[in-house]
């Protein structure tokens, strides 16, 4: 972090601030004095200043960071790809390192025999875990929320016939209870910044699928990503899902600039949601194939067995026959990445 002071700053003031920064621990201020300006230059753990609060100092002029304001979850301090296991009825799912992973399953949990049918089909075609929403964020109170725990119960009935294991989301750690047999646990657009949902995830030791919020900035997902790990769980995965943009003619705009940039950030693994990114079934297999291109860890798919009565989300449900030919194609574009799926 470089901090510009005002002209005439007395070297009195300039040792009072250098002295209040330096007892956070773990940092360093060299000062420059110039004949034009004073400069401080901070070295070492920078994550838990905040440059506002310098700025707000009389005596500052300027702060600028130079270093991001997340550790944990930054490339720089653990160059490694993260790799995380997810426990399977036969063995477990890789997700991240060589593995190309995908996760599919409808929008939300109907009934028993919806979920099952399509958790088979989609096994049959290559998904290796299953999703489903048993709590949905709907923008209307009117809209349907989902089965909740009965949601759940029918997600785990699914899991014992297939063996897949399951993503659901959370919208409140009061579930957390709920979710004792879940076996990856999804963070959706509009919890991302739920930062009190985000430290009791972090005391949880399962994967955690956090989806980008619809109008954050990538450093803001990782600082997300952050809390999760400060809190403890380091098994985080990311999940570009489109963000809102002008453009109208697709629900979101996929932002696939988002996955290079995350894996040169971070050591994360990064999953993309091609249905919430384009709104539209038939974008979903081109859009698949543009984020394993540019090395996406694997896609997060919705498939209904019957989309146009699908009770949330059907315009962008594929059906199980164009998943089953979707995986079939996406296999070339993850193994230009040396990537195995
Ligand atoms: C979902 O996965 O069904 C969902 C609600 O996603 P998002 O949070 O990305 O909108
Ligand atoms: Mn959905």
């Amino acid at each position: 972090m470089i901090i510009v002071l005002k002209k005439d700053v007395s070297p009195e003031e300039m040792r009072k601030l250098v002295a209040d920064i330096e007892s956070v621990g773990n940092i360093k201020a060299n000062t420059i004095i110039g004949e034009q300006s004073n400069v401080i230059g901070l070295v070492g753990d920078t994550t838990r200043l905040n440059e506002d609060d310098i700025a707000a100092n009389d005596i500052v002029e300027s702060v600028k960071r130079v270093q991001e304001p997340y550790k944990m979850a930054n490339r720089k301090f653990h160059p490694e790809d993260t790799v995380i296991q997810v426990p399977s009825a036969n063995g477990s799912v890789t997700i991240g390192g060589g593995a190309f992973q995908i996760i599919a399953g409808p929008c939300s949990v109907e009934s028993e025999e919806q979920i099952t049918e399509i958790a088979k089909s989609v096994k049959k075609s290559g998904a290796k875990l299953l999703r489903g929403g048993a709590f949905k964020p709907r923008t209307s109170p009117y809209a349907f929320q989902g089965l909740h725990d009965e949601g759940i119960r029918l997600l785990l009935k699914a899991k014992k016939e297939t063996g897949l294991p399951i993503v659901t989301e959370i919208m409140s750690a009061a579930h957390l209870p709920l979710f004792e047999d879940v076996d990856v646990i999804q963070v959706g657009a509009r919890n991302m910044q739920n930062f009190e949902l985000l430290k009791e995830l972090g005391a949880v030791q399962k994967p955690i699928l956090l989806k980008r919020g619809l109008a954050n900035t990538l450093e803001e997902l990782l600082m997300s990503a952050e809390y999760i790990m400060a809190a403890g769980n380091p098994n985080v995965i990311l999940c570009e899902r489109g963000i809102r943009t002008f453009e109208t003619a697709t629900r979101n705009t996929l932002d696939i600039s988002a996955i290079p940039m995350l894996k040169k950030a971070s050591h994360l693994p990064v999953i993309v949601d091609p249905s919430h990114a384009c709104g539209i079934a038939s974008m979903v297999e081109p859009m698949a194939k543009a984020a394993a291109a540019v090395r996406a860890d694997g896609l997060i798919i919705e498939v209904h067995n019957n989309p146009q009565k699908a009770l949330c989300d059907g315009k962008q449900s594929i059906t199980p026959e164009a998943f089953d030919k979707l995986v079939k194609t996406i296999r070339p574009f993850a193994e230009l990445n040396g990537k195995t799926l």
